[in-house]
C-alpha cells in the first residue's frame, strides 16, 4: 500500500518545536501586504494566524495597490532598523509598478526570513548557514520526515523558478541526490519524470504529471497549488499516481510545512539575534 505524505503531521512537529524555543525568546515577525489580491490575503492571514498560535508577537502593514515604490521602500528600511523586529517579509506577488527584485534586496539578509535575498540564496549555494526559502526547506523537511532516501538518487524537479524550483535542486544536490531540472522548454518530460526516485513538480498546473509518467515505487511531491472552480488543486492527478507511488496530496501536503519553515525561520532569526 503507498504512503499518502501529508505534511500535516511534519508542520505539527515542526510547530511544537517553534512554540517551545519562541517562549523564552518572544519572536516579533512583521508581514507588509500591498493591495487587495484575495489569495495573498489569505496567505498572510494563515501567516499570522499560525505565527500568534506558535507564540509569536505579529506586526502587519497592509498597504495600498498604488503605493508608491519610493514608501514601500522606506517602510523596508523602517523595519530593518527596528530593532524589536526579528524577521519580516514582503509579501508577494508586488503589484506590476515595483520592482520586486529591488524591494526583496533591500530587506536586510538577518531579517529576511522567507531567505529570498541573493545575500541568503548565495549562501544556500555554497553550502553556508542562510535563511532557506521556506517551500523548498519544507519539502526537504518532509522527505526527511518520512525517511526518503536521496544519497545517489535520481531527483527530479519539475520548474525552475528562484523561490522553489532552483533552490530545491540545490538543496537536493547538497543531500547527495542526483538532480534533473525540467522546465517549460524540456522536451519529452516524461522521459525524465520516468527515471525519478523522487519527483517533485513545482509547475502550477493541475493535471501535468500522470500516472504513466511515473516510475513504481517512486516519492512525489506535489507542490503546485492552483485555484480550479474555487478548488485548490496540484499539479500531479494524485489518484492515478498514489496507485504507484508514495505520494503527497494538495491540499495538505506541501502547503502547511511552508507556512511552519518560515515560523521556524523567524524563531531562528530571533535565536540568531540572542
Ligand atoms: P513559477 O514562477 O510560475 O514557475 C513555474 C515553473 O514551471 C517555471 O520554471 C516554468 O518553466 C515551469 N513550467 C511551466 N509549464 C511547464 C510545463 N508544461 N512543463 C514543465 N515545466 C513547466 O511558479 P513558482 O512560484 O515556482 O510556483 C510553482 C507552483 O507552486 C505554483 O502552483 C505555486 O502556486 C505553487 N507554490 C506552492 C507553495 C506552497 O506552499 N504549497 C509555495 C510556493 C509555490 P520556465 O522557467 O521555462 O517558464
Amino acid at each position: 500500500m503507498n504512503k499518502t505524505l501529508s505534511g500535516k503531521e511534519p508542520a505539527e512537529e515542526l510547530l511544537l518545536s517553534v512554540k517551545e524555543r519562541a517562549v523564552k525568546l518572544k519572536p516579533k515577525f512583521a508581514i507588509v501586504l500591498v493591495g487587495k489580491d484575495k489569495a495573498s490575503q489569505l496567505y498572510v492571514s494563515m501567516k499570522l494566524k499560525k505565527a500568534e498560535a506558535a507564540g509569536i508577537e505579529t506586526e502587519l502593514h497592509e498597504l495600498p495597490d498604488g503605493i508608491d515604490e519610493k514608501e514601500l521602500l522606506a517602510l523596508v528600511e523602517k523595519l530593518n532598523k527596528d530593532k524589536s523586529i526579528d524577521g519580516f517579509i514582503v509579501q508577494a506577488p508586488l503589484p506590476k509598478h515595483i520592482d520586486s527584485l529591488k524591494v526583496m534586496e533591500m530587506i536586510n539578509p538577518e531579517k529576511d526570513v522567507d531567505g529570498w535575498t541573493s545575500t541568503n540564496m548565495g549562501k544556500m549555494f555554497i553550502g553556508e548557514e542562510s535563511f532557506l526559502p521556506a517551500t523548498p526547506a519544507g519539502v526537504m523537511k518532509m522527505l526527511e520526515y518520512y525517511e526518503v532516501p536521496l544519497e545517489g538518487k535520481h531527483a527530479v524537479v519539475i520548474g525552475r523558478s528562484t523561490v522553489v524550483g532552483r533552490p530545491l535542486a540545490i538543496l537536493l544536490l547538497r543531500k547527495n541526490a542526483t538532480v534533473t531540472v525540467c522546465h517549460s522548454k524540456t522536451e519529452n518530460l516524461s522521459e525524465f519524470t520516468k527515471t525519478a526516485d523522487i519527483l517533485i513538480s513545482a509547475v502550477g498546473q493541475p493535471g501535468l504529471v500522470k500516472g504513466d509518467m511515473v516510475k513504481e515505487g517512486a516519492t512525489v511531491i506535489d507542490v503546485g497549488t492552483t485555484k480550479v472552480d474555487g478548488e485548490t488543486k496540484g499539479d500531479v492527478e494524485f489518484d492515478e499516481v498514489i496507485k504507484k507511488t508514495d505520494c503527497s496530496p494538495v491540499p495538505g501536503g506541501v502547503g502547511p510545512m511552508t507556512v511552519a519553515m518560515l515560523l521556524n525561520n523567524v524563531v531562528e532569526a530571533a535565536e540568531r539575534k540572542g
